[in-house]
């Protein structure tokens, strides 16, 4: 296809080409070092994590390791979606012995994160293009009105505060965002545009200059209690985090811990004055649709469109991608849709296209945790909401590690135990066969008609 001439696949994310290319990596560990926290993984969590352990006590020796360099994963790939949402099952938190009120005191927690990120981002002197805005939810079609619905009901019944939320009819969509078959959608206030890279480079700069040591090029080969082994030495250590989220599978003995699911964007060429008129957008929203198969867009700084979506969801055995480059067939499925809500964007070019993966646990429920006697801790399982959630983590880290006893260490994620994923080929046959669920049911609900009973099939096999 034409269009794709001229595309860059991969090199780790167009948002590292817009500052010039991935960085030089740091210098790498050389032997054995000493300190009182080490974090595995140079990404939001694991810099949250030393910037608020750095500020609760600046005397602390922290040490990040770092396979290749400081944003290297989903932290320097993602959709930019600062939404401070909360997507997982509260009542699977009730389940694991969670409350009411603590659900609600965590659901609180995740948005209050995007006034805490941006208000660090100020302080530490971090431009990351970030914008406040609406999420602007979508729906094309009657079953995903009703999803629609749903999530209102949802959040009325969690007591999320209903100011937050504007409900919105075709017209009102359009008033906002002219999608090809909107039919309505939900705005919901206090999310954030970001550039994902800038973000995540720039809180590297600031750990650094508070005097936390960046090892990067250095490959994390096990953790133990007190102690994180490397190919370039070992790190002894008072307390170890591990900070990897997707990439937790290719660490000893983890391989089943957390699936690495693919999320992959394009972007496009900047729009011209006339195509942005044609599309509306003037709000600068973070966009997402109800489907199954969901997309994800922002409209970037320099008014191009990044948009995603899955593709090809998860490769056999948790392998990874090679610098963030993805398969031909998951960017003509993005290509697709977007000229599908999008006509009028008919020929504009795709600059970038690029994947990364995020960790989804076998419950699809977030966690954070520290063992107070193996000094280990972790956090990520985020199914998507990175950018946001990190944060509360790096938060409740630091605290779990100091031993405070703040709100945040109480929330109902903290600690959640969830069993591992089935071996393989039972996890890439299901997790396939659930997005072929997920599209088929996309592509018979567009028709009309509710909620596709294979969607529900597909929401049983996935645990949700
Ligand atoms: C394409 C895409 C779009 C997304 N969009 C959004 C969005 O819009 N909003 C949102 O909230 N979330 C989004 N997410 C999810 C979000 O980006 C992630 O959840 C979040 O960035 C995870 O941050 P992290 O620091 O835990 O992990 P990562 O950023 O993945 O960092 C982990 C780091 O660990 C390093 N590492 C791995 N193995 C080793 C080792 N053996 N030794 C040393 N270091 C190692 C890696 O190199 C990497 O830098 C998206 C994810 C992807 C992939």
């Amino acid at each position: 296809m034409t269009i794709f001439t001229g595309t860059t696949n991969g090199r780790v994310s167009f948002w590292h080409a817009d500052m010039g290319g991935p960085p030089q990596p740091r210098a790498p560990l050389s032997g054995d070092v000493t300190v009182d926290v080490a974090i595995v993984g140079g990404g939001y969590t694991g810099l949250w994590t030393a910037l608020y352990l750095n500020r609760l006590d600046p005397a602390l020796r922290i040490a990040v390791i770092e396979k290749r360099f400081c944003g290297y994963g989903a932290s320097g790939r993602n959709g930019g979606w600062l939404s401070g949402g909360f997507e997982w099952s509260r009542d699977k938190y009730i389940a694991a012995g969670g409350t009411r009120e603590g659900v609600i005191a965590m659901q609180a927690a995740m948005a209050g994160s995007v006034d805490e990120v941006i208000a660090r981002a100020a302080e530490e002197d971090i431009d990351a293009d970030i914008l406040r805005c609406d999420k602007l939810m979508v729906a094309t079609c009657a079953a995903q009105l009703e999803r629609r619905d749903a999530d209102l009901a949802e959040l009325a019944a969690w007591d999320f505060p209903a100011s937050r939320l504007t409900t919105l009819d075709g017209a009102g969509l359009a008033s906002r965002l002219r999608v090809a078959g909107g039919v309505g959608g939900l705005a919901v206030s206090g999310s954030a545009r970001v550039q994902p890279a800038k973000l995540v480079r720039g809180l590297a700069r600031a750990v650094e200059r508070r005097g936390v040591a960046l090892y990067e090029g250095t490959t994390v080969t096990g953790l133990a209690p007190g102690m994180v082994t490397t190919d370039r030495g070992t790190v002894r250590a008072g307390a170890v985090i591990r900070a990897t989220e997707g990439f937790t599978p290719s660490l000893p003995g983890l391989r089943r811990e957390w699936l690495p699911l693919n999320s992959a964007i394009i972007a496009t060429a900047p729009l011209s004055p006339a195509q942005w008129r044609e599309i509306g957008w003037e709000g600068h929203e973070i966009v997402a649709d109800y489907a199954h198969a969901y997309f994800y867009a922002q409209r970037t700084r320099e008014g191009r469109i990044a948009f995603g979506g899955r593709g090809i969801p998860y490769r056999f055995g948790s392998a990874l991608d090679r610098d963030g480059q993805t398969q031909a067939g998951t960017i003509r499925i993005l290509h697709a849709t977007l000229m599908r809500l999008f006509p009028s964007l008919a020929g504009i070019g795709i600059d970038h296209a690029w994947c990364g993966t995020l960790g989804v646990p076998r419950d699809w429920c977030t966690s954070v945790g520290f063992d107070p006697a193996t000094r280990m801790g972790w956090a990520g399982g985020y199914v998507g909401l990175g950018v946001s959630t990190s944060n509360v983590a790096g938060r409740t880290l630091a605290d779990l590690v100091l031993g405070r006893q703040s709100d945040l260490v109480t929330l109902p994620w903290v600690n959640h135990k969830v069993r591992p994923w089935e071996p393989e080929p039972l996890r890439w046959g299901a997790v396939n066969a659930l997005y072929g669920l997920y599209r088929l049911s996309d592509r018979i609900e567009a028709k009309g008609g509710g909620t596709s009973i294979l969607a529900r099939i597909g929401d049983r096999i996935a645990g949700h």
